[in-house]
């Protein structure tokens, strides 16, 4: 049954763990592929350019803008980031269901955009355990976290306009609460109810 691929749309304070869960969770998920995103961020050590993030200049990521070629695009923690428009063409036509893992802002500009998105916020804890992961995964420098940090609570104050949170606190908990919001999604009424037609009087 050919059915529509379906947006989801994951933020969180840095830190909270949403790169972690989104790699879990497209291991279980053969229909559902991850959003590789543009920035100007630097890499981070091991970090893949055309896999974690298309790595793009400032001149490049200001060209597409104004060529009109993001979906999305928002300045977060002092560096630009967007969804091109052509990523989410492709999986729609493909009928695969793709996750963006991107803030907050870009989420609403998506929500007024398209119809039918999933839109999932992920919290840590508490904030303390949320400077312990960001201290222990040493990716970013001091200067860096501290920013992190003092962005976190405007950016939490958006969950309530999101359709599901998650609290990351056991791993594996939380992989079982996206696991269960993406099954529960796929058997939407109004995502299923064209393609049954043609089976069913329906
Ligand atoms: P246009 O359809 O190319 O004229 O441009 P739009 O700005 O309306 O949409 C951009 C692309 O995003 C189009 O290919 C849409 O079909 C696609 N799109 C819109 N909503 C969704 C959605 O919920 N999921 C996915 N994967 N793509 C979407
Ligand atoms: P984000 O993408 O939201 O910035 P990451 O997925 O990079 O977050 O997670 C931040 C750090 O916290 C990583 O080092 C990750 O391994 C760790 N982490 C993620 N989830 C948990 C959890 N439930 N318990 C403990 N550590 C976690
Ligand atoms: P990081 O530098 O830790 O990979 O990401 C920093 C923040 O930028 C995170 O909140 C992440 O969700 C967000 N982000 C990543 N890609 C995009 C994107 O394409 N658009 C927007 N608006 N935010 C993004």
């Amino acid at each position: 049954m050919k059915r529509e691929g379906v947006l989801y749309v994951i933020s969180a304070p840095s830190g909270a763990g949403k790169t972690s869960l989104c790699k879990e969770i497209i291991d279980i998920f053969p229909n559902l592929r991850h959003s590789v995103s543009h920035t100007t961020r630097p890499p981070r050590t091991g970090e893949v350019h055309g896999r974690d993030y298309f790595f793009v200049g400032k001149e490049e990521f200001n060209r597409m803008v104004e060529a009109g070629e993001f979906a999305e695009w928002a300045e977060v923690h002092g560096n630009l980031y967007g969804t091109s428009l052509a990523t989410l063409k492709e999986s729609r036509t493909d009928g695969i269901d793709l996750i963006l893992d991107i803030d907050c802002q870009g989420a609403r500009q998506l929500k007024g955009r398209f119809e039918g998105g999933v839109y999932i916020f992920v919290l840590p804890p508490n904030i303390e355990e949320l400077r312990r992961r960001l201290d222990h995964r040493s990716s970013d420098s001091p200067e860096v976290i501290e920013r992190r940090i003092n962005n976190a609570a405007g950016e939490i104050k958006e969950a309530r306009w999101y359709d599901y949170i998650i609290v990351n606190d056991r791993f594996s908990e939380a992989v079982e609460q996206l696991k269960s919001v993406l099954i529960a999604e796929r058997c939407r009424t109004t995502r299923l109810i064209q393609g049954l037609s043609a089976t069913f009087e329906i």
